[in-house]
């Protein structure tokens, strides 16, 4: 150790990090902040919440399968058998039996030649489309993608274009440009692109709308195109036994990449891509998050495993889903709410800006309902919402208390008259 004495650290014009209060504060100011509320329950249609038992309309569990006795069983079962995590990355130590059996589950259930499991749909996304893309492709997006595909396009070399919301004549046009043009990236004018991929939601998280696939996938095989459809919100939800929205279109066999997550309506964590058995190959050699994150514990594929059973055995918790869904929009409908241009169980109550959605959502919660306000940057400024989804699990009297929560609510708020 030597006793010189060492030169006062430079300071910075601000101590380190303290722009994060500043941040923080404008967030505040624009009514912009989140607050976590925390559970004190299992998830379900009624959960306790920051402490009272409130009707939940928050939730992903489209099924009721979070807390599903089956399910728990499937997970102790799996933590006696196999213990508490995996240990390993699924390309060193970390595939177990119970790994491949989901997987060859799922593609089964999926009608696809193989399935590969990530740690949630999130890293499914921002794995894959890195993974499959360079600076030789083009990737083409819907507007309103979920953030992990746009986070994915981030990761990847591929330039990309985006094509308004659903809108199939300016998707044509843009793959269209991209053919007759070529590669734009300067030494390279004019080359063809070695692969267009066009992404997009299957079933839209914020609006509930559902992408025009027949017609998207039209286009796409005009230009030979691939067609990725990231289906979290229509598995469970829309096909046969909740297959998704390919299946719901009769899409099978065109439809290259399906991205799904078993963290919605399966009722667990997870995420999924399937497709052909050379793609799935292939990612197992370069998906980022499959080769540097470890798998899933045991418990976690075992109880997705058991949700995929009960999706194929009891088709009758999908037509609740879509009686309570129905009952629900109507309703609301008939109170006079803007209920959007959701055409699944996610309903928005659309009231425009940030300060009334949070408003509305704080009055709900008093009144014993919990309903998300969704503002910016989640949706556009302008297009501050209640988002809600009803369950299979939700009972009628429990959408009645609801109701009423909306009713009392939006009148004292004069979002709805009377
Ligand atoms: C929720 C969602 C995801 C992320 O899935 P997780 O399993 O929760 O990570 C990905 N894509 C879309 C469209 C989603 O709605």
């Amino acid at each position: 150790m030597s006793n010189q004495p060492i030169d006062p650290p430079k300071t910075l014009p601000q101590p380190p990090l303290a722009y994060l209060e500043a941040e923080l504060a404008e967030l505040h100011a624009r009514h912009l902040y989140r607050p976590l509320r925390v559970m004190q329950s299992a998830q379900g249609p009624e959960v306790i919440l920051d402490g009272h038992r409130v009707i939940s309309l928050s939730s992903n569990d489209y099924l009721g399968l979070t807390h599903d006795p089956r399910l728990r069983e499937a997970a102790i079962r799996a933590v006696r058998d196999y213990g508490a995590g995996s240990g390993a990355v699924r390309t060193i130590a970390g595939t177990m039996e119970l790994h491949m059996e989901l997987e060859a589950e799922l593609a089964r259930f999926k009608g696809v030649e193989a399935v590969l499991t990530f740690q949630s749909g999130f890293t499914a996304n921002t794995g894959v489309i890195p993974a499959i893309t360079d600076e030789r492709d083009l990737i083409v997006s819907d507007a309103l993608n979920h953030a992990s595909i746009i986070d994915g396009m981030r990761l990847s070399k591929a330039p990309r274009k985006i094509y308004p919301h659903r809108d199939v004549a300016a998707l044509r046009d843009i793959l269209r440009t991209a053919v007759e043009r070529g590669r734009e990236d300067p030494g390279h004018e004019g080359e063809p692109y070695r692969s267009i991929l066009v992404v997009t939601d299957g079933v839209f998280s914020m609006d509930g709308d559902i992408a025009p696939l027949p017609e998207i996938v039209e286009a796409a095989e005009e230009v030979g195109a691939a067609v990725m459809v990231d289906d979290a919100h229509a598995s469970g939800v829309l096909g046969r036994n909740g297959r998704g929205t390919i299946d719901h279109f009769g899409l099978h066999g065109r439809v290259a990449i399906q991205i799904g997550t078993l963290s919605k309506a399966v009722g667990v964590l997870g995420g999924y891509v399937a497709g052909s058995a050379t793609l799935v190959d292939y990612l197992t050699q370069r998906a980022r998050p499959f080769l540097f994150s470890t798998s899933h514990p045991p418990a976690v594929v075992a109880a997705c495993l058991e949700a995929i059973r009960i999706f194929q055995e009891e088709p009758e918790r999908i037509e609740r889903l879509w009686t309570n869904t129905r009952r629900f929009k109507a309703e609301l409908r008939r109170l006079g709410f803007d209920t959007g241009i959701s055409e699944t169980p996610i309903t928005p109550i659309m009231l425009g800006e940030s300060a009334l959605a949070i408003r509305f959502s704080d009055r709900l919660f008093e009144e014993g309902v919990y309903a998300t306000s969704v503002v910016y940057p989640t949706v556009a400024l302008d297009k501050a919402r209640i988002r809600t989804i009803v369950t299979a699990a939700h009972t009628d009297e429990q959408l009645e208390i609801a109701l009423e929560a909306f009713t009392r609510v939006g009148r004292e708020l004069g979002v709805i008259g009377g």
